[in-house]
């Protein structure tokens, strides 16, 4: 079942008030998420930096450009895709965030997952890699693979703010991020299989092989 907006805005006020770790005592704002409640792909980040944490919104910076700039090039739409990160408050000076700090906000980001139910979630950088699939390999072997875990597809790439140090990581993100789409796809008829019908592409297709003009069928 997919989550209301209220049960996601409640958690998005549970989280702009949070207390939990020192991050909330350097912070403007905490940054608790973005996108349509409907998302089917979540994008999981490390932590706000200096324009998130002004405006109240992930991604929204240099590497926030280069993430819509990789979606859009791989046919997807940023305004389909709830956005968010590990640790919900800037770490001063953008430094990583501690373990301490990730383990006092991680449950937000479980909350999230199970409240929206995203077919893809896409793991932005080595730091949301660790935090969801611990154990699983660092991300250079790992970037573009599709990884099932507890019955949720996971797709590591490399962090878009790399890219902008590393002008060669470009191409291969977006060659990652190309492979997205399809992972998508997958899941999208995945899903509609144990719905227990068949998704608008799979019948497109079936319409398609039996020779005949393709109907409007939604
Ligand atoms: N980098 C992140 O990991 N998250 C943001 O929201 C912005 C930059």
């Amino acid at each position: 079942m997919v989550a209301t907006t209220e049960e996601v805005l409640e958690l998005h006020g549970r989280v702009r008030e949070c207390t939990a770790c020192p991050l909330h005592l350097t912070r403007t704002q905490a940054v608790p998420g973005y996108g349509p409640v409907t998302a089917r792909v979540m994008a999981v980040g490390e932590a706000p930096g200096e324009n998130e944490d002004r405006e109240g919104k992930p991604f929204v910076g240099a590497a926030g450009r280069l993430l819509t700039s990789l979606l859009e090039s791989a046919g997807l739409d940023r305004r389909d895709i709830y956005i968010t990160n590990i640790v919900k408050c800037r770490p001063p000076r953008n430094r990583d965030p501690e373990p301490l700090e990730v383990d006092a906000c991680s449950h937000f980001l479980d909350e999230q997952i199970e409240l929206l139910q995203p077919d893809v979630i896409l793991l932005l950088g080595r730091h949301a890699l660790a935090r969801l699939l611990p154990g699983a390999g660092g991300i250079s072997r790992l970037h573009g693979e599709r990884l099932r875990h507890n019955d949720r597809v996971f797709v590591p790439l490399y962090h878009p703010a790399a890219a902008l140090y590393n002008g060669g990581l470009k191409d291969t993100l977006e060659t990652d991020m190309r492979r997205v789409s399809g992972y998508l796809a997958d899941a999208e008829a995945a899903r509609a299989r144990r719905a227990g019908g068949a998704s608008a592409s799979e019948l497109r297709k079936v319409a398609a092989a039996a020779g005949g003009d393709q109907m409007d069928l939604f």
